[in-house]
């Protein structure tokens, strides 16, 4: 009985996740400095456009690139990264 509530939890969470990226996700634009997928920006009002995960930084566009479609692999990484992303949007009151 837990286990199934505990991996529907999971799978919800999963679903939250994938819609969360495919809103922000740019398949090909990349961060000039670790090459990375960036992702939209949530600080758009601040004149930042994108946001890298991996150096946990906001963008300007003159700091991206458009580069190689994301991979599996690194889908599966921004995946990784933005799951705490997620959890501080869910107790965000807007
Ligand atoms: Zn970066």
């Amino acid at each position: 009985m837990l286990k199934v509530k505990k991996k529907r939890h999971i799978n919800s969470m999963k679903k939250k996740l994938r819609n969360y990226l495919r809103k922000r996700i740019q398949k090909n634009v990349r961060c000039r400095r670790c090459h990375k997928i960036v992702l939209w920006s949530d600080l758009k009002s601040q004149g930042y456009t994108y946001q890298c995960l991996d150096c946990d930084e906001d963008l300007f566009t003159f700091e991206t690139y458009v580069g190689d479609d994301i991979t599996a692999d690194e889908m599966k990484e921004i995946k990784r990264l933005a799951m705490p992303l997620l959890a501080s949007t869910n107790t965000a009151t807007h």
